[in-house]
């Protein structure tokens, strides 16, 4: 089985090209999906992060407050590094299974959908690595669009990443999303035909 890493940086439009993958008949597991489940109510991830900063850290329906945890990481790098130790693996171990059963179907090929894919270091974890791109000013105004920020609250954001520039040094195929989404489901067509064949 080949693994694909799609990637990209904040508002590249990761998010519409693995939609147009899967339009294509590809499998597409979310790394953000995986996330989200492993740090539900019960599950190993919630227990150690309660575990380590209390039920402080709950709301009142015992679901982790992402916000108040956003809080903590955004300005303690330790902390981070803590919260990654616990969820990272974990959310690697889980996207491998998937991946494992999918080859066990017979399946050939499966995009693994990481955002930070390359802030991670996972780039030795895939056998290919998929680039959305989108300049640096697209970005801003698609984010400012879709998350109703102002331009210093977007730009923080994208500058909280590795820049799509140098993202692109590392990645093997680059759909350029610079244009209209006509464009890019071309791109994804003839990529995921190539795929498939
Ligand atoms: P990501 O998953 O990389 O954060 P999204 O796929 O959510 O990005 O795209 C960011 C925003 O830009 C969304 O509102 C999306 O609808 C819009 N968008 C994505 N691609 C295009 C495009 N080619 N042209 C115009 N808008 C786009």
């Amino acid at each position: 089985m080949i693994k694909i890493g799609l990637t990209g940086g904040i508002a590249s439009g990761k998010s519409t090209v693995a939609g147009m993958l899967r339009e294509c008949g590809i499998i597409v597991i979310d790394a953000d999906e995986i996330a989200h489940r492993i740090m539900e109510p019960g599950q190993t991830a919630w227990q150690e992060i309660v575990a380590w900063l209390g039920r402080e850290i709950l709301t009142t329906d015992g679901i982790i407050d992402r916000r108040r945890l956003g809080d903590i990481i955004f300005t303690d790098p330790t902390a981070r590094a803590k919260l990654e130790a616990i969820t990272h693996p974990r959310i690697w171990a889980v996207m491998n299974d998937a991946a494992t059963h999918y080859a066990a179907q017979g399946v050939k090929q499966v995009i693994l959908d990481i955002p930070l894919l390359i802030e991670c270091n996972w780039q030795e974890k895939v056998d290919e690595i998929w680039l959305v791109y989108a300049s640096q000013q697209l970005q801003l105004e698609r984010l400012q669009a879709r998350n109703h920020l102002s331009k210093a609250q977007a730009l923080a954001r994208i500058h909280a990443q590795k820049s799509i520039e140098e993202k692109q040094k590392v990645a093997d195929v680059i759909i350029d999303n610079s244009g209209d989404l006509a464009k890019t489901r071309a791109q994804i067509a003839i990529l995921s035909a190539r795929l498939l064949l």
